[in-house]
């Protein structure tokens, strides 16, 4: 099978290194890719975002099956694109992904499917949002409906950091259109996890759970980065737990899509609260996250090509899906002054010897060659360390062990992620 992986993240590293597992795949492009999905595949020169570009090369190289790896493409056409064409694409068609595309309409289909969600409203108006403010309690939750690359979501403790929030999305338009419309909802307390399975439409099949680590400092402290380490499965969330909040947030959803004439095949990832109620969604993602694929598929045990090729076609249930129990962490390294400006071209070395101790892999995300041929840093968040094995404890001395053989001078990495979870 010919396939197109699109993306440039850890993520798609880690999607190029589990396809090509597959004794199926006969040839994998990606697009953009990086130095790391090069070592599986050819990386072609096309933008994530140029939905006409990924098509043509799609068609002119008689590609059987397009895998997204993020949800830009997605949000704008990539799947109905790719179908005009006649070509399968394991993501959703443009009108799914409003999933994670819109909140608010995340919201309406949550209240129908009867999925338990912070209560909502939605405002296009200040002054009316403004005006239910005065009936809230606080801390409560102001969101910019669309798109906004994490930064559209504000808690706010007090009535007048709401308001601001309000005059912030809707009149000075921070968020573009993204903040045409605004989400106001309740407050939710718990323990956050990230919520990941196959879906073809009819089927949602367990991949498995994660706990992201979104801020940028030790402690949770300093500004929210794309994340800068996983860990899988959060010790407190079992299987069975998993298993009973895929019915709870999941399987609804699917039958309400269907109802609504618009299944959702592709990857879904719910992001949960888990209240003393039990989990609430907080929101969906249509997408693997990053650097949580990075913790879930190397523990894929059977072959990701065939089931990504199944669940195009609405056929899941004709793959064999099973995920080792081993325990699995990762820790980004980012370059110096991530999430601003980072500093780029550092040279990095002895990735070799990181992966050379086992159950190590390490994924390339912000990494490229410069004119000698060096690899070297070209982004925020450079490369992702993983690491495996029977107990999180075990999996976590191993990956810091192997960050500490890189040799990168400009490189910043937490040395606590996990030890939330240890602690639980
Ligand atoms: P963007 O759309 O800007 O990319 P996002 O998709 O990351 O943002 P959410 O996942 O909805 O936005 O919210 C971001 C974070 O805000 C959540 O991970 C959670 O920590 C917090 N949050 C969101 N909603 C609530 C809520 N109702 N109660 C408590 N915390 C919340």
């Amino acid at each position: 099978m010919r396939v197109l992986l699109v993306g440039s993240g850890g993520r798609e590293h880690a999607l190029a290194m589990a396809l090509a597992c597959s004794p199926n795949l006969t040839e994998l492009f990606i697009a953009p890719g990086n130095p790391g999905t090069a070592q599986y595949g050819k990386n072609i020169n096309i933008k994530v975002d140029n939905i006409t570009d990924l098509v043509k090369f799609a068609q002119d190289n008689h590609i059987d099956l397009v895998i997204p790896g993020p949800e830009l493409p997605l949000v704008k056409g990539l799947t109905d694109a790719c179908q005009h064409a006649g070509i399968l694409c394991a993501g959703p068609s443009q009108a799914a992904a409003q999933l994670e595309g819109s909140k608010s309409f995340t919201k309406m289909i949550s209240d129908a499917a009867r999925i338990p969600t912070a209560a909502w409203k939605e405002f296009t108006d200040s002054e009316q949002a403004v005006a239910y403010l005065k009936t809230q309690s606080f801390p409560i939750v102001i969101k910019a409906d669309g798109l906004a690359a994490g930064k559209g979501v504000i808690i706010a403790y007090t009535f007048k950091e709401a308001e601001e929030a309000i005059e912030t999305i809707l009149q000075d338009n921070r968020f573009g259109e993204a903040g045409n419309k605004i989400v106001i909802e309740e407050f939710l307390t718990g323990e956050e996890i990230s919520l990941f399975a196959f879906c073809d439409g009819e089927h949602a099949v367990l991949i498995g759970a994660a706990q992201d680590h979104k801020r940028i400092g030790d402690n949770d402290t300093g500004p929210n980065t794309g994340g800068m380490g996983a860990i899988s499965p959060p010790p407190f969330f079992d299987h069975a737990a998993q298993e009973k909040a895929l019915d709870i947030t999941v399987r609804p959803m699917l039958r309400e899509m269907i109802k609504r004439g618009i299944p959702f095949r592709g990857i879904i990832f719910a992001g949960l609260m888990i209240t003393n109620d039990g989990p609430y969604l907080i929101e969906y993602n249509v997408r693997f996250g990053d650097p949580e694929a990075e913790v879930l598929l190397p523990r894929l045990e059977t072959d990701l090509l065939d089931i990504l090729y199944n669940l195009s076609q609405g056929k899941l249930k004709k793959s064999k899906i099973k995920f080792s129990d081993q325990a699995g962490i990762c820790i980004v390294m980012a370059a110096k002054g991530y999430p601003g400006t980072p500093v780029v071209g550092g040279i990095i070395k002895n990735i070799d010897q990181a992966e050379s101790i086992p159950h190590v892999k390490v994924f390339h995300a912000g990494t490229n060659y410069n004119a000698q041929q060096e690899l070297c840093a070209a982004g925020g968040r450079v490369l992702c360390v993983a690491a495996f094995d029977k107990t999180l404890k075990q999996a976590q001395t191993t990956a810091y062990n192997a960050v500490n053989k890189i040799n990168w001078k400009d490189g910043i990495w937490r040395t606590d992620i996990g030890n939330k979870a240890l602690k639980q």
